[in-house]
């Protein structure tokens, strides 16, 4: 089977050949316990850590204390929700999110709902995006907790975080974003956007799988949490368990990749993005961008074909690794809850394909992707029904429907 060309940068990034030198060392030759005080096998590994712990922290504007390694953004996010409900559920039982976050946010909330905790999950507007007066109205006088996330993974939006973080600081509230999509794609200041506690994950910035971190603000205000995970109390109580060194040296050097390379970066996937979206939006009619044009990931481009279905899509354009938004995590075929909860509609949302762009991507894999595209669409097309009553002018909203559509 021929190998498809990869536009799922959203979902995860092959790891740079730079950061895969910086890690290499560390599976054989340097493979000390970064707990092991007692010789310098350990002082090595640890060494390494800290040095990544550096590099993630310039990145996010964080010092390197505030960081702490976990397994990935999910066990992050879980660390962020459930230890700030462990440790200031007595001040108040109240959480603000939104109805598009990622899954592990929405199921860690509906765990803590169990406990006791009141969740308002926000709807976004059409775009997928919050303002921060959605936020201003949810909030009350029990609120310990708002959890939104930087930028969307499946539409890309991007929230007005730094509003919202001010927000939060004025009513003492803490701030938690999932910025898993939008670290080393865009700037992020946890000082100048008012953050209290972000995850990120190695993955998606070039990185290895499996290693990810939380930032823990330490001052004004000082974050504790209850850790989640009992055992010899590593990363200062927070996360036991013994450090994987050789991802967390991978996550350092793709953070220090990604600072050096940001605006490359951006203008390279944007660039990219932009070409494709000219080059299919001019092909090919009723194609919709989902998300917010303004306020947009680069390289992340979610579209939808009206009267094309999107797993017919899929199968159509098999030379292309894509997603289907995420409709398709499970058997179902059940529309994304992100494009649901944006009001998009059904025929949008079971018609959407979302394209990643990234560091590796090349100008004619886009080119060629875009062909691929409006040949597979305009195919689909020809065997729809619902298409050529629009082409013959036929109001579909004026059209009686038998059962279900
Ligand atoms: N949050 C967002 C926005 C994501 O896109 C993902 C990855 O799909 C996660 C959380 C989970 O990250 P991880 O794979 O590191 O657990």
């Amino acid at each position: 089977m021929k190998t498809p060309i990869y536009l799922d940068y959203q979902a995860t990034t092959p790891v740079d050949p730079r950061v895969l030198e910086a890690m290499l060392p560390y599976f054989s030759d340097v493979f000390g316990n970064a707990a092991s005080r007692s010789h310098a096998f350990g002082w090595t590994a640890e060494e390494a850590v800290e040095t990544s712990r550096a590099q993630i922290a310039s990145l996010i504007g964080a010092s390197a204390k505030e960081i702490v390694f976990t397994s990935g953004s999910t066990e992050a996010i879980n660390l962020a929700i459930k230890g700030v409900c462990d440790m200031y559920g007595s001040r108040g039982k109240h959480i603000v999110t939104c109805q598009a976050e990622h899954k592990a946010v929405l199921d860690t909330c509906k765990h803590i709902e169990k406990e006791g905790f009141e969740v308002t999950y926000l709807k976004p507007d059409k775009t997928g995006r919050v303002s921060v007066e959605d936020v201003r109205a949810a909030l009350r006088d029990d609120t310990i907790l708002v959890a939104l996330m930087w930028a969307n993974n499946e539409v890309g939006t991007i929230h007005p975080v730094r509003e919202i973080g001010a927000l939060c600081k004025e009513r003492k509230i803490l701030f938690f974003t999932d910025a898993t999509q939008a670290v080393g794609k865009i700037p992020v200041d946890v000082e100048a956007d008012h953050v209290d506690l972000l995850c990120l994950s190695g993955h998606k910035i070039y990185g290895p799988k499996g290693a990810g971190c939380l930032y823990v603000r330490r001052r004004s205000p000082r974050v504790r949490l209850v850790a989640q995970m009992d055992g010899g109390g590593h990363e200062r109580g927070m996360r036991s368990g013994t450090l994987n060194v050789p991802g967390i040296v991978g996550l350092g050097a793709a953070c220090a990749v990604a600072e050096a390379d940001l605006d490359k970066d951006r203008e390279h996937s944007n660039a990219l993005r932009e070409a494709f979206e000219k080059k299919v939006l001019g092909s090919l009619d009723h194609v919709v961008i989902n998300g917010d044009v303004e306020h947009r990931l680069p390289g992340c481009s979610n579209l939808s074909f009206p009267y094309v279905e999107g797993e017919s899509m899929i199968m159509g354009i098999k030379d292309l690794a894509v997603s289907s938004g995420s409709a398709c995590t499970s058997a179902s075929l059940e529309p994304s809850h992100v494009l649901q909860a944006m009001d998009v509609g059904d025929e949008l949302a079971h018609s959407s394909i979302r394209f990643g762009f990234g560091r590796m991507t090349t100008s004619e894999q886009v080119d060629f992707a875009a062909d691929q595209v409006i040949e597979a669409v305009k195919k689909l097309r020809e065997l729809s029904p619902l298409y050529e009553m629009v082409q013959e002018g036929i109001d579909l909203s004026t059209v009686q429907w038998q059962g279900g559509h």
